[in-house]
């Protein structure tokens, strides 16, 4: 049986999936899946406030003051406190309520969206969870399939300073279904 990749050059950058915890990621940007109001909540949300220490939590909180609560499919980027990760870009996916209520719409437009800020910054390196597959309930193998069709359609689409593009998956779940969907792309 031909082996799965786990990684994919678009163009010039590397897209790539691995295993493990994206609080630890050097890469330049970290992505969050946030919630509108951003203040920190549970999974991966909370580890990297966690991880990260008040500054993120701090300039949070003054996001919403200036701007209000972050809609769904969009992004902001703060710093990235503690973390290795220079900065961190909040987005929001949506929660599953079937799928009929525009959620692969906002889910794209998540990754999209982050995908541009990290671009606004220069940033040559992002990591990604796998957005709304914990508590917000989308399907696993249905996100993932989105996630990485929509990256690489980005990478495809736009001019981008990124050279490294990472899925980091929590769990070997999570981890075969973004392998299995990078193997459809390619
Ligand atoms: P959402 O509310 O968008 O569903 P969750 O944080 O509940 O966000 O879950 C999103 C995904 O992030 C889940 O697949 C979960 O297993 C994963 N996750 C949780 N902690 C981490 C972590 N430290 N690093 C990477 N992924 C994580």
């Amino acid at each position: 049986m031909a082996k799965k990749p786990t990684e994919i050059l678009i163009g010039p950058t590397r897209l790539s999936i691995i295993l493990g915890d994206i609080t630890r990621q050097a890469t330049g940007a970290i992505v969050n899946a946030a919630n509108p109001g951003l203040i920190g909540g549970g999974g991966v949300d909370g580890a990297i406030h966690h991880a990260g220490g008040p500054a993120i939590r701090e300039e949070c909180r003054q996001i919403v003051a200036q701007q209000g609560r972050l809609p769904t499919g969009q992004a902001v980027i703060t710093g990235g406190g503690n973390l290795k990760a220079k900065y961190v870009i909040h987005t929001v996916g949506p929660v599953w309520h079937g799928g009929d209520k525009g959620e692969a719409a906002l889910l794209a437009s998540a990754y999209w969206e982050s995908l541009k800020v990290a671009t606004e910054h220069q940033l040559t390196s992002i990591s990604f969870p796998s957005i709304s597959t914990g508590a917000f309930g989308y399907p696993l193998d249905e996100a993932a399939r989105l996630a990485v069709t929509t990256v690489a359609s980005f990478l495809k689409e736009e001019t981008t300073s990124l050279k490294e593009v990472v899925f980091v998956l929590f769990y070997p779940r999570a981890y075969e279904g973004y392998c299995l969907a990078l193997k459809e792309l390619s």
